[in-house]
């Protein structure tokens, strides 16, 4: 496995990601929601920044069936927050074909929250296959398999403290 982004540079990078967040809310409360279960680890260390009135929820979303090919996309919003007239924030660890967010968007649209904005780790470049934009977006990154810091292979390395490429030797 290849580091690609090193734990210093990934807490800076969380760091600029909580300052921009609050610029852009104080003083408002603002609805959290982590796509689970790649954003574990970024929604844990982002909130613990945000010095906002905030509430935390969470939304189920997968798509890998155990490996790094795209399966059918699942989404799970039994157990999220009433969101009706709240600004919202959706927080995934990476931004690939847009898909995931694209999808999660509209389903929460439909909730009518009084706003509703998408936070990344990660973009891949070059992926995207859909209209929308992630609204902050802390690194762009080549388009190879990474994982580490929630993102997985096989819920393997979730725990990782960089970002790390996932090279063919380490798929065996
Ligand atoms: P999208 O729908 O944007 O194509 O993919 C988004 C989801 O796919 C992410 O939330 C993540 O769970 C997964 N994903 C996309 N690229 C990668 C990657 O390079 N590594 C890992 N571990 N997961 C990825
Ligand atoms: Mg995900």
């Amino acid at each position: 496995m290849r580091v690609l982004i090193d734990e210093s540079a990934v807490r800076q990078g969380v760091e600029r990601l909580a300052r921009e967040i609050i610029s852009d809310y104080e003083p408002r409360p603002l609805t959290i929601l982590g796509v689970m279960t790649g954003s574990l680890v970024l929604l844990a260390d982002l909130i613990r920044q945000l010095d906002l009135q905030i509430r935390v929820g969470v939304i189920q979303a997968s798509s890998y069936r155990g490996g790094t090919v795209r399966g059918e996309l699942v989404i799970d919003d039994r157990w999220m927050p009433e969101i009706e007239g709240h600004e919202v924030l959706l927080v995934d660890d990476i931004f690939d074909t847009g898909h995931t967010l694209d999808k999660i968007v509209k389903r929460i649209r439909v909730r009518q929250p009084k706003s509703i904005r998408s936070a990344v780790l990660l973009t891949k470049l070059g992926r995207s296959e859909v209209q929308i934009k992630p609204d902050y977006s802390v690194f762009e990154i080549p388009d190879e398999f990474v994982v580490g810091y929630g993102l997985d292979y096989q819920d393997e390395y979730r725990h990782l403290p960089h970002i790390a490429v996932l090279e063919a030797a380490d798929l065996a």
